[in-house]
């Protein structure tokens, strides 16, 4: 007795199993996470803020449209 159904059971499962295995393994890679996008290198520390970004002097404009102007 106990062998009967749950051994189907488990069978069938071990089939579910191994299907979803295969499918898996015949797709494309179109399941596959895409690649996470490059992360850019965060410089810490650097003194220069970026060219985009907004200019540390406050004055609210882009750094590439306010100091970096002035520097030159
Ligand atoms: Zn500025």
């Amino acid at each position: 007795m106990g062998k009967g159904p749950a051994d189907n059971f488990e069978r069938h499962f071990e089939r579910n199993r191994e299907k979803e295995a295969l499918h898996k393994a015949r797709l494309p890679g179109e399941d596959d996470d895409p690649l996470p996008p490059p992360v850019e290198p965060i410089k810490k520390g650097s003194a220069e803020p970026g060219r985009n970004d907004p200019c540390p002097c406050g004055s609210g404009k882009k750094y590439k449209q306010c100091c970096l102007k002035k520097k030159d």
